[in-house]
């Protein structure tokens, strides 16, 4: 585990238990040792073709754990809830979750009803999360949040405008200055007094690729001079009591405790500001970019980190806020972040196999014909031979390795030249691999192929360089052997991954069996990417017509070292994922059938054997519509 530095980002939901497998800790700390749930036992019971009712699940999977999702809330509302009891603070925090982190039903439903009991909202930033927001919060708390962010045209104002008529707690947050003449006329037409927010452009802003968001040149929210327009306006409009809440957002991943207090100082002076002009002020609201330490180094200096965890950032929000309302002598306000990240990251794991691995094997040196393919060489090459044979017998490494390529180079070119055999080029690899291995000049690195697409399922790998830690989930009590990059699917060579957390550019593997397939239990090996919960399954493509994984929901069952499945979707099939781009997969299949009876009936077969023919011919198509894009690794046959 201290290879893959698993007790780093796993704390507190992933450790690895006595039998060397991934063991998953749905309650974090209050886990008991019973409650653990083995992750290689999910995803056998998963992709056992005679469980689920016959489903057998294939990969990739993703397994998702409502329990973590519980654990992640109720640990984000203590850290406030004891940031603002020890410092005093004389206001609450009410969180609200982002949808677009991860807009799957039953992640949001699980969180509106996790957070019910403390006034947790949800954050939608279009028309359709406005939907599935106010949809799912009918069954939240009262007082939950409904904040109305993203660019906004009259229809989303309306939508948010209903949603306040059906007493959900909505807030359009301003994004742009044009949106105000909008909210004032469609709220006075629809005769309902809305609850404003604006979103300040902070002067603040954090480096790295999330940064982007902010700053002066950031490319949402409004200026100060906007700010102070919108308040006149709004003043004018007699409607100065709607604007409540301000929102603002420094980016994701805040780096350090020291940047976000300068950002949250920043934004509660606006604040204080438009309390003092005359505004209905109650919240403000933080945005997200509370951070993951996806590589355990849990260091602000890291890509892949922030240096501080959940009760840091609360304690500092809180502190940050009271410092200047105390000083400006303004009522505490409301506090509200969006954090996704932060909620959803852990939840789930994507499960993917290795399927093979190569190892460029070439020809072994004992089965060439050495004194052919001599005779074959041109007179350069075969000088190169002779150099190589005596730099090898001298021990000479570095010349050996000189001799080596020239040798191989020059091969190549006679084979252009059509002077050479095939196998003679195959000989060539052999003999120079024989001796880059007996100088111990190898390349050690082997290509593991994995059932899997980058492009859909860990999106930000190849979009932004993000790095999310994935290690083997079982054989974690034996060394791995080898070391490997893992290359997808896809035809594109941008399919691959190269670069791990902790600056490796190759990953600890174990060995796959002598087949070319999988090692141990059944000869499989899996692979887990963890922390991918967030952003990764909305933003993940269609590249190849892979599409989304099949999806495991799995909770802590009653019973010890037990778990209970709680919901098993198989991921989109063929047909599903030519939808998706405009094809008709019915018609296919009709054009195609209607191929295989013209090609039947031209056959000169007896009538039982034609229909027969056919039958099998159509089946086959239509078995292939329906199953899934990627390696069917779990059949039977
Ligand atoms: N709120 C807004 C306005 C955002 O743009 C984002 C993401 O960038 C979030 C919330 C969620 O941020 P995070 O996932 O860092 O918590």
């Amino acid at each position: 585990s201290a290879l893959y530095c698993i007790d780093g980002w796993g704390a507190p939901y992933f450790t690895v238990n006595s039998s060397g497998d991934i063991s998953v800790k749905p309650h974090g700390t209050d886990t008991l040792p019973h409650q653990e749930i083995d992750l290689l036992k999910v995803v056998k019971k998963a992709s056992d073709p005679k469980n689920l009712g016959g489903l057998g699940l294939q990969f990739p999977l993703v397994v998702r754990f409502p329990d973590i999702l519980k654990n992640r809330l109720e640990s984000l509302q203590s850290a406030f809830d004891y940031a603002v009891q020890s410092q005093g603070y004389e206001a609450h925090y009410q969180g609200v979750y982002p949808v677009k982190c991860n807009q799957d039903r039953f992640v949001v439903e699980d969180i509106v009803k996790f957070g019910s009991g403390f006034r947790f909202g949800l954050e939608a930033g279009s028309k359709p999360e406005l939907l599935l927001a106010m949809s799912c919060l009918c069954k939240g708390s009262r007082e939950g949040l409904l904040v109305c962010n993203g660019f906004k045209d009259a229809e989303y104002i309306s939508l948010a405008l209903v949603a306040r008529k059906l007493m959900l707690n909505t807030v359009i947050v301003l994004e742009q200055e044009e949106e105000l003449d909008l909210v004032i006329d469609i709220s006075r037409k629809m005769a309902v007094r809305p609850v404003i927010g604006l979103r300040a452009k902070l002067r603040t802003k954090h480096s790295g690729h999330f940064g982007s968001t902010s700053g002066e040149k950031g490319k949402f929210g409004l200026t100060t001079t906007q700010v102070v327009r919108v308040v006149k306006k709004l003043e004018e409009s007699e409607m100065l009591d709607c604007l409540q809440l301000l929102h603002f957002h420094i980016g994701s991943q805040i780096p350090s405790t020291a940047l976000l207090a300068d950002g949250v100082g920043e934004a509660a002076q606006i604040y204080c500001e438009l309390v003092r002009l005359g505004a209905g002020m109650k919240y403000i609201d933080c945005g997200g970019g509370l951070g993951i330490d996806y590589d355990g180094s849990k260091s602000c200096e890291s890509d892949c980190s922030v240096g501080y965890g959940l009760q840091e950032y609360a304690s500092t929000v809180v502190q940050a806020v009271r410092f200047v309302c105390d000083r400006k002598n303004v009522k505490h306000p409301v506090i509200c972040s969006e954090s996704g990240r932060a909620i959803v990251s852990h939840h789930s794991v994507l499960i993917f196999e290795a399927v093979s691995s190569t190892t460029t094997r070439s020809q072994e040196l004992s089965s060439v014909d050495l004194q052919s393919f001599v005779e074959k060489l041109n007179d350069d090459a075969r000088a190169d031979y002779r150099n190589l044979s005596a730099a090898a017998i001298r021990g000479e490494y570095d010349t050996c390795v000189l001799y080596a390529d020239q040798l191989k180079q020059r091969c190549v070119e006679q084979f252009k030249d059509g002077d050479l055999d095939i196998e003679q080029l195959a000989a060539v690899d052999g003999i120079c691999d024989f001796v880059s291995k007996a100088i111990g000049a190898s390349d050690p690195v082997r290509t593991y192929h994995v059932n899997l697409s980058i492009f859909t399922s860990i999106p930000d790998f190849w979009a932004i360089d993000q790095l999310f830690p994935i290690v083997p989930i079982h054989k974690l009590d034996e060394r791995p052997g080898v070391r490997g990059i893992l290359s997808d699917l896809t035809c594109d060579s941008d399919g691959k991954i190269d670069k791990f957390i902790g600056g490796e550019s190759s990953l600890p593997l174990h060995e796959l069996g002598s087949n070319g397939g999988g090692c141990g239990d059944g000869g499989k090996y899996y692979l887990g990417m963890f922390l991918g919960g967030a952003y990764e399954e909305a933003l993940g493509g269609l590249h190849n017509l892979f599409g989304g994984p099949s999806v495991l929901r799995v909770s802590q069952s009653d019973s010890p070292h037990s778990f209970a499945v709680t919901c098993a979707v198989p991921g989109p099939s063929c047909a599903d994922v030519l939808r998706a781009m405009q094809h008709e997969p019915e018609l296919m299949f009709e054009t195609l059938k209607h191929r295989a009876e013209e090609f039947v009936h031209n056959n000169d077969e007896q009538e039982e054997d034609k229909e027969l023919a056919f039958a099998t011919l159509a089946s086959s198509l239509a078995q292939s519509f329906n199953n899934m894009p990627y390696l069917v690794t779990n059949s039977s046959c």
